[in-house]
């Protein structure tokens, strides 16, 4: 069982005179975790089954990116933790060998350009550590980007006002904030003193008795809007044991995200994303807007009102026959560029 631990700081957040307060229900234990059986008593999409385990510490699922298990350490806890049997079982931080393998294999690796670190919670590791890490990978060429995913802002602040020395060599900082109250003076501080360095974004999740609604939702983009946190995305909670009562169905969920639209601008409004169970990947879940009905009619689905339009295209409408390549990759799309090709050589 996940022990509770909280931040004095958080515990001021908390409205201790609501029982259903949803800072509280994020960090406080609760009497739905105990006793939750099918689905939830099989494997969990907790690692290893998740990805591609390099090593204890690295997994290696998409070309271009891989993740690295820093530590097992949080400011503090939370009940709906996907990686929480990581942290029961205390996982060591990882090791200077660990290190080495992980950083030789990125080497080695030349899709791989970018690094996340990963927990746990990477600041839970003293700056000197954290600049071991970091600079070990930034000595690789092909290495673009070093992400750090992290709670800590929304649990302790201030740990972001010790963090300059770590923070210019971060390219992407993604914090994890679910809820508007949150988003504090503080935390709002703790972004200023990270922003001059990196890009912010915001991974949430979506979680039933805390932000299942449209105006918490909406009021959350605002909230990390006005503290220069870009809300890419929400995640659908994993089926992880002792999580069940934070999953809203899954098709209301669908239909709660999609009903943001219209509602926030393009650029506050965040993504559903679902991990695949058995480690296939992350996928975006949307209401469609869009079905074709033969090859010029489409049914489009108005994000403002849910009315459903009739979308022709003219009888005579002829698509360009050539469109600029540029944007393919010359690997992942061969087969699209080959297709291609005959089109790009009658227009030269
Ligand atoms: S901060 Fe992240 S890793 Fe730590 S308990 Fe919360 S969700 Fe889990």
């Amino acid at each position: 069982m996940l022990t509770v631990k909280l931040t004095e700081y958080y515990r001021s957040l908390i409205d201790w005179s609501d029982p259903d307060d949803p800072l509280a229900r994020m960090t406080l234990f609760a009497e739905e975790e105990i006793g939750q059986t099918s689905p939830e008593d099989p494997e969990p999409t907790v690692d290893p089954p998740q990805g591609n385990p390099v090593s204890r510490v690295l997994i290696h699922r998409y070309p271009d990116r891989a993740l690295l298990l820093t530590t097992s350490r949080c400011a503090a806890h939370c009940r709906y933790c996907f990686r929480k049997d990581r942290i029961e079982r205390h996982e060591a931080d990882l090791d200077d060998a660990e290190l080495a393998e992980a950083v030789a294999y990125v080497a080695a690796h030349s899709s791989i350009r970018e690094i996340i670190l990963s927990g746990g919670d990477p600041l839970a590791l003293p700056n000197a550590r954290l600049l071991e890490i970091i600079n070990a990978f930034r000595r690789i060429p092909h290495l673009g980007s070093v992400r750090v995913h992290t709670r800590f802002p929304v649990y302790q602040p201030a740990r972001c006002n010790t963090l300059a020395e770590v923070a210019k060599q971060v390219d992407v900082f993604v914090v994890q904030v679910n809820h508007a109250r949150e988003v504090t003076a503080q935390f709002v501080q703790a972004m200023a003193w990270l922003r001059p360095h990196a890009l912010l974004y915001n991974q949430g999740v979506l979680l039933h008795g805390v932000n299942d609604n449209v105006a918490t939702l909406s009021e959350l983009s605002w909230a990390l809007a006005r503290a220069g946190v870009t809300p890419y995305c929400l995640h659908y909670p994993d089926q992880v044991p002792g999580t069940a009562h934070f999953r809203l169905p899954l098709a209301q969920a669908i239909t709660l995200v999609g009903a943001l639209r219209g509602r926030l601008p393009g650029y506050l409004l965040p993504r559903l994303i679902l991990e695949i169970p058995d480690g296939s990947g992350k996928i975006a879940l949307e209401p469609s807007a869009c079905q074709q009905l033969d090859e010029q009619t489409f049914l489009l689905r108005s994000p403002l009102t849910g009315q459903v339009f009739e979308y022709r295209e003219a009888a005579d409408f002829e698509p360009p026959r050539c469109f600029a390549p540029h944007f393919l990759d010359q690997g992942g799309e061969k087969e699209v560029a080959e297709i291609s090709l005959p089109e790009f050589q009658r227009c030269e």
